[in-house]
């Protein structure tokens, strides 16, 4: 998607261990038109899938994936990343290992609102090295759900999630793949 790489181009920022910095339009302010645009674009390339929910985890995927269930007309379901381990039975919760925080947390969704019925797209800001999706992939599939695809704002592809993703049969569509990125010779994509 031409508009989300220019953007990038515009309004990133390349900092140290592969991170790129992206507060201005999507990380902390949020670019409400661009987010419009970002949606549209998932829902065409999704609309003929029946998706009936649409998965991220939080924070950063959720304004994304609110904006595109408007043209979905679906709910978003968020998975919360959970401190408490007294509601094993109620939720699906699997662990992820945060990229830029280095620690692994629990992440869960209750029962109630996955199940075999749903065909799920999983919307998140980010893919590096695909922890998050991966578990989100495992609740949808823990539910007994369809993993329809992931819709992904930033793919940095020079990280092994999207090869981890695609491998285990997952349709990944990013509207930006970032080829190759640092302080030095800037951003290419693929
Ligand atoms: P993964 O699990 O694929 O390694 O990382 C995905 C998550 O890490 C995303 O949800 C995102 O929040 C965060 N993340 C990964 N790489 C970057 C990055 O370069 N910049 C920012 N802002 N977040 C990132």
């Amino acid at each position: 998607m031409k508009l989300m790489e220019e953007r990038i181009r515009r309004d990133g920022k390349i900092r140290e261990g592969g991170v790129l910095k992206v507060d201005s339009f999507l990380n902390h302010q949020m670019d409400i038109r661009l987010y419009q645009e970002m949606g549209k674009e998932f829902f065409r390339l999704y609309e003929r899938e029946r998706v009936n929910k649409i998965l991220t985890i939080e924070a950063s995927g959720i304004g994304i994936a609110c904006i595109t269930a408007e043209y979905f007309d679906v709910p978003v379901i968020f998975a919360k990343k959970s401190k408490t381990k007294n509601i094993a039975g109620e939720v699906y919760t699997t662990q992820v290992e945060s990229f830029t925080h280095g620690k692994v947390y629990d992440i869960m969704v209750s029962k109630e609102f996955l199940g075999p019925e749903d065909r799920v797209l999983m919307i998140d800001d980010f893919l590096a090295n695909g922890s998050a999706l991966k578990g989100l992939a495992q609740l949808v599939r823990d539910a007994g759900a369809a993993v329809v695809g992931a819709g992904i704002c930033v793919e940095k592809a020079f990280q092994p999630g999207g090869d981890l993703i695609r491998g285990m049969g997952i349709r990944v569509e990013s509207l930006a793949r970032i080829k190759s990125m640092s302080v030095e010779n800037g951003i290419e994509f693929c």
